[in-house]
């Protein structure tokens, strides 16, 4: 869903993509880490998933480092075409400041239910569970997101390099 995306933003003021939703299922899902230096740095974490990139925004970016346990706050859904946007968001709008896609490329889901069996990305999301292989240029490998219930807020989860 993209409502919530589209109602934060002027699209007259800022270039960023108004999108739309797409439906068609990719064979090669996507995923894109845009480094946005706003009010406060971070990395916004966004996988393809049924037409939309579901976000999280990473304060200290992602770790090639299994031990490392980066905070991840999920955002709103953004469109598809936000994975190739880079510009400067005005002053005053929101999220103002600088976007430059620092890694990108295609995901496999690894998710899988407690029996073992393969789960979809919407479940494992639903779930606060989520594995995939990420194929980019700087990341490559397994990287885990656990939702938390850290401080009661069910938005927070970590992003965790996996071993495999
Ligand atoms: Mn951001």
């Amino acid at each position: 869903m993209l409502k919530v995306y589209k109602s934060k933003r002027d699209f007259k003021k800022t270039s960023e993509p108004s999108g739309s939703l797409r439906k068609a299922k990719s064979k090669q899902p996507m995923f894109v880490v845009q480094k946005h230096q706003a009010r406060a740095l971070h990395y916004d974490f966004r996988l393809e998933v049924s037409g939309v990139l579901k976000s999280w925004a990473v304060p200290k970016g992602p770790s090639k480092n299994s031990k490392d346990k980066r905070l991840a706050v999920m955002t709103e859904d953004h469109p598809l075409e936000y994975g190739k946007f880079e510009g400067e968001i005005p002053k005053g709008e929101y999220g103002a400041g600088k976007v430059k896609i620092w890694d990108s490329g295609t995901y496999e889901n690894l998710s899988k239910k407690k029996d073992g069996k393969d789960m979809s990305m919407e479940s494992a999301i639903k779930e606060g569970e989520v594995e995939v292989k990420l194929s980019g240029k700087k990341l490559k490998g397994g990287y885990a997101l656990v939702r938390t219930k850290f401080r009661g807020e069910k938005k927070n989860w970590l992003l965790i390099k996996m071993k495999k």
